[in-house]
């Protein structure tokens, strides 16, 4: 059984350039993380899934990018700056991030970072509306970076200070909103299995109402397994009509002349809390050809390496230059790493422990034949490929 606790994954995504502690030279910062050239990678390729699947491939899905900073009239009709508090002694500590906009004095004004993105998608609720003319029921979707001031930020990429989130708010008549949200819990559910997580670590939590956040009237929790505790990865919330009668904002229906207030569903999903999870979900510990070795099992779309590209020798010019137009040939097309450090077994291991699906080496036959060694590893097993036949074989198979 694989040691999957937190501290082998964190040592895991610092040694090979996953993920870093934030400012770590001048002794940290506290719930900040810096994602290495991996970790940018994984990042990267689950915002594209996400914005593949619930944005780019949906005809009724309006993706934005919105300003981090709002001022403080936004926050006070959102109820942000009334509800928007942990619990600090007796006291309650608001956890928004509050900054102040221009110079001179007297001529500043006050402004949050968002804590969440669903403020950026109101305020344009109306912009969409002029531009695009869309019909209830549509969405409005983002992919940004929010900030909480977290009282104690932990576990790893868990809790921090700022992260990113992929959240969409889904405008319905309010006589729909329990069929929009069956229909966007599958759909969550989906997501989950796509990227490649079990459902089996995966639990919806109804929410009571006490612990409910003020705008909400249901919300289910999509909890996951983490090594330190069965914790919220998702969450899917009715928001009701609560936040557009707030912004005064309303629709109206062309055909039927009607004036209403839809109701929103939002599924939210923390960005940096999926990584964390496919990480876990990934990591494993096993045996192969007789030795120990750490592999992450990680979905070939999330993989930040696709493919590595070994020479058998690294003396060897003739190799090499063969090499090198292999990996040019595959580099444009997928994300390709060149490896001729140590012997092929330790390049093995190495991209084993950073999720490589496919590894290539060019040996000896390579230059008689032109073909290459191409190994899984799941499966550890090799076979023989043309290079003619390479680029389709991989793309085919990322899909
Ligand atoms: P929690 O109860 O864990 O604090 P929350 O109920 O405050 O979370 P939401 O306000 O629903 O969370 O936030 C939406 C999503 O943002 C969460 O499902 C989670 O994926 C992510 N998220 C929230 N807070 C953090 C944080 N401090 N660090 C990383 N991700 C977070």
């Amino acid at each position: 059984m694989a040691e999957k606790n937190l501290e082998n994954i964190i040592s895991l995504a610092k040694r090979r350039g996953f993920v870093y502690p934030g400012s770590e030279i001048y002794g940290g910062l506290a719930g900040t993380w810096d994602y290495g050239p991996l970790g940018a990678e994984m990042l990267h390729n689950v915002k594209d899934a996400w914005w593949k699947k619930f944005v780019s491939s949906r005809e009724d899905m309006y993706g934005i990018a919105s300003s981090i900073m709002m001022p403080e009239t936004v926050w006070t009709a959102s109820g942000h700056l009334e509800h928007f508090t942990d619990p600090l002694g007796s006291k309650k500590f608001n956890t928004m991030f509050k900054s102040k906009a221009g110079a001179l004095k007297g001529e500043t004004i006050d402004i949050y970072l968002r804590p969440e993105l669903a403020q950026g998608m109101f305020v344009n609720f109306k912009n969409i509306i002029d531009s695009f003319h869309p019909k209830v029921p549509f969405g409005i979707a983002q992919i940004g970076r929010c900030f909480r001031n977290e009282i104690s930020p932990r576990d790893f990429l868990f809790r921090v200070r700022e992260f990113d989130l992929m959240e969409f708010e889904y405008f319905v008549k309010e006589s729909d909103w329990e069929k929009n949200f069956e229909f966007w819990k599958k759909e969550i559910r989906n997501w989950i299995k796509e990227i490649g997580i079990n459902e089996k670590n995966v639990h919806e939590l109804e929410v009571s109402e006490k612990d409910r956040a003020h705008y909400s009237k249901r919300t289910v929790d999509f909890e996951y397994d983490f090594p330190f505790g069965r914790k919220e990865l998702y969450g899917l919330a009715y928001r009701t009509d609560y936040d557009l009668k707030n912004h005064k904002l309303d629709y109206y229906d062309e055909d039927t002349k009607e004036r209403f207030v839809p109701h929103v569903i939002e599924p939210t999903f923390g960005a940096g809390r999926t990584v964390l999870a496919l990480l876990c979900e990934a990591y494993d510990e096993d045996e192969l050809g007789g030795e120990r070795r750490t592999v992450l099992r990680l979905n070939t779309k999330i993989a930040p390496i696709k493919v590595a590209v070994f020479p058998l020798l690294k003396n060897k010019p003739e190799l090499v230059k063969k090499a090198r137009e292999v990996y040019e040939m595959l580099k444009p097309e997928m994300s390709a790493m060149w490896d001729d450090n140590g012997n092929i077994g330790k390049r093995y291991r190495r991209q084993d422990e950073i999720g490589t699906p496919w590894c290539v080496t060019i040996d000896f036959d390579t230059l008689e034949n032109d073909t290459v060694t191409i190994r899984d590893r799941d499966t550890g097993k090799q076979k023989r490929l043309d290079i003619k036949e390479l680029a389709c074989y991989l793309t085919e198979r990322l899909k």
